[in-house]
């Protein structure tokens, strides 16, 4: 595929390139310059030397002029099957949000609605130009199977308590998922995802530590997500929640750390030190009435951050131009200046989830960077005049001004219509399946929330 003539909007470096062709082959960016097509000039950068290069058929020209063209966004923590509770659970605070509605409506969730829930986000986020989601959840093989079919790039973690009857069990259940379903497709990765320190025991979270590096798996986890966790961390265990990570071996290179909010400098420091990421939630966190600068001081240590939608049970939307969006207002409202939260800090973060889960070049348009891409169409009303691209990109962009979407080198969102998912058939079902949700059927709620 060749895109022709085209802004390229390279969001890691926030750099601008005008008038260039980009062409894409088996997945990744082969070659960014002039004139690719004719290979007159050798301008372009081709991988292994400096070669005219053409695409592999004509019909896969994409004339990109007056078009920008910009990486994928990438979700970095998210449940994406709770979009069937979207709206179930609003003005809570969260003791509340788990004990009264998540967990209780959770026991309802069958294997199919994870599946249709995950459907639907997929096709949310594919529409809303997020290529990547870090998902964190049950039934997993389910999540995969909506994941595949939507042609959404992913990465799975299998959500584990590591408290109660059913704890080692789960482990199992975890493992056995990542064994039978890692390396089944090149686009879909997987995880493990202890819940979070309050609900995993030390022992537990070591286990899974050990089992992280023997298995070469990545870990995603829940810390320090608001200071009721903190507080009660450091009356039992005399540590903070990153501290206990960082001594049960989950702080390491890989890790997502989903939150962490409320790190203080001293786990900040030792974030940085392990090479963590982190999936701030901006939405997420307004909902709640919680306003933290924890991007402006984990940037300051140069800690990877992405954005992340978590559930949107919490976030409403599984939109990260949002996400991004909020967080920038997050960082200005939260340090009380205007000159926090600047664009050339922000804009990188809308992509930054891909560095997070460990892609070098993710989030530049440039050779051998995934062929994750958002075609948009700026000429409309929202997004003119360009004083300042990214100011547009950052503050004004609507989902209709992404015209293409393209994953692993294919186009999945043509003309702004999804072409992976029958959209009508998915709401028609999703309405019959949803229905019975919101019912008690006693038991209570699946886990307990008590950080008090
Ligand atoms: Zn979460």
């Amino acid at each position: 595929m060749l895109i022709r003539n085209v802004t390229a909007l390279s969001c890691a470096s926030v750099d601008v390139r005008t008038e260039v062709d980009v062409l894409i082959r088996n997945g990744k960016i082969a070659a960014v310059g002039k004139d690719l097509e004719g290979g007159k000039t050798g301008k372009g950068s081709v991988p292994g030397g400096g070669k005219p290069v053409r695409p592999e058929t004509d019909e896969q020209v994409i004339d990109g002029t007056g078009r920008y063209l910009m990486p994928g966004l990438v979700n970095t923590h998210a449940h994406t099957a709770m979009t069937l509770l979207r709206g179930s659970a609003e003005d809570a605070v969260p003791e509340d949000w788990f004990n009264k509605y998540i967990w209780m409506y959770e026991r309802n969730l069958t294997p199919d609605g994870v599946y249709l829930g995950s459907l639907l986000g997929a096709a949310e986020m594919l529409r809303a130009g997020v290529t990547t989601v870090a998902d964190h959840y049950f039934s997993m093989e389910r999540v995969f199977q909506a994941f595949e079919e939507s042609g959404i790039r992913a990465n799975l973690a299998w959500a584990v308590f590591g408290v109660g009857e059913q704890a080692d069990a789960q482990l199992e259940r975890a493992l056995a998922f990542s064994a039978d379903y890692s390396g089944r497709n090149s686009r879909i990765s997987i995880s493990l995802g202890p819940h979070s320190p309050y609900l995993c025991p030390d022992d537990f979270l070591k286990r899974v530590a050990e089992a992280s590096e023997k298995l070469k798996l990545p870990m995603h986890i829940h810390v320090s997500e608001e200071p009721d966790q903190v507080r009660r961390s450091l009356a039992d265990r005399g540590k903070t929640p990153v501290q206990v990570l960082a001594d049960t071996g989950v702080l390491r290179p890989g890790t997502i750390l989903a939150h962490a909010y409320h790190a203080t400098d001293e786990d900040l420091d030792l974030i940085a030190d392990r090479q963590s990421g982190i999936a701030h939630c901006a939405k997420t966190y307004l909902k709640f009435g919680d306003v933290k600068d924890l991007a402006p001081r984990a940037l300051k240590n140069g800690i990877r951050i992405g954005l992340g939608s978590d559930g949107a049970a919490s976030n409403n939307t599984m939109n990260i131009f949002e996400v991004g969006r909020d967080a920038a207002l997050l960082a200005k409202a939260s340090s009380g200046s205007a000159e926090s939260g600047k664009i050339e800090e922000m804009i990188p973060l809308l992509c930054g989830g891909g560095r997070v889960l460990g892609t070098k070049q993710y989030g530049d348009i440039v050779p051998g960077a995934p062929a994750d891409l958002l075609l948009i169409n700026p000429e409309t009303a929202n997004m003119q005049p360009v004083h300042n691209i990214w100011a547009n990109i950052l503050y004004s962009l609507c989902e209709r001004n992404i015209e293409k979407v393209i994953v692993d080198g294919r186009v999945v969102v043509h003309e702004g219509r999804l072409l992976t998912v029958d959209i009508d058939d998915l709401f028609h079902e999703i309405a019959e399946h949803g229905s019975s949700l919101l019912k008690d059927r006693g038991g209570g709620p699946m886990q307990t929330y008590d950080n008090k």
